[in-house]
């Protein structure tokens, strides 16, 4: 995995540690040399991470619709800014050209990019890694919530379970070096058969 696209917040967040999470990332993908993809903004965590990885010579593209750049949100030092038409089609480039995907505290903008990639996950539309880095237990209500998804039977336990948490980076990369995804033939047809698509066989 050489480039890695992460999503977080365009703020910083009320707990310090939030920022200082962006900074292990960077500092992660400055030792191990990964070229970073995100959202193109200079603020919030995603300040963090950029500043951090071009000040130290890191490979940092962005990728912004246009209405964005002209709101002067875009981040002006990164080596390249891609400049898309929409919001979904910022997605698609981000899921285009990147090896896997980390989530970091965020709010709505950080929720649908990582719905995005797990639904094209789910769907084998794309094969590439997800993980959350769970810092200050950031996410643990939204995993409840999934699980709870899973116990009322609208998620599968197998694409719950695809989901990587940590809330250390090194660890978070090990789980993503080692995905494996899952086969969609059993899950399409344990949904037919429970709509009654089988009762004509
Ligand atoms: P949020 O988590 O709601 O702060 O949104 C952050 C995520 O959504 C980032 O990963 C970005 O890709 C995208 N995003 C939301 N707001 C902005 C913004 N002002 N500038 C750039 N990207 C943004």
């Amino acid at each position: 995995m050489t480039t890695i696209c992460v999503f977080c917040g365009s703020s910083m967040g009320n707990n310090p540690l939030y920022q200082k999470a962006a900074k292990s990332v960077a500092g992660y993908f400055i030792k191990h040399n990964i070229r970073l993809v995100y959202g193109g903004a200079q603020v919030g965590l995603m300040k963090i991470l950029a500043d951090t990885l071009l000040e130290n010579n890191k490979e940092v593209i962005g990728i912004m619709p246009g209405l964005l750049i002209e709101k002067e949100v875009a981040h002006s030092g990164i080596s390249q800014m891609i400049r898309v038409e929409t919001m979904a089609e910022r997605k698609e480039k981000m899921m285009e050209i990147s090896d896997g995907f980390i989530a970091l505290p965020g709010g709505f903008g950080t929720f649908d990019e990582l719905s995005e990639v797990l639904i094209y996950n789910q769907l084998r539309i794309m094969d590439k890694p997800v993980g959350i880095l769970n810092t200050a237990g950031y996410f643990d209500k939204m995993l409840e919530f999934f699980d709870h998804s899973v116990h009322e039977g609208f998620v599968r336990a197998e694409h719950r379970n695809n989901l990587l948490v940590s809330d250390d980076i090194e660890k978070l990369f090990r789980l993503m070096q080692q995905y494996s995804p899952v086969s969609m033939g059993k899950w399409l047809e344990d949904i037919k058969a429970e709509s009654g698509h089988n009762i004509h066989h």
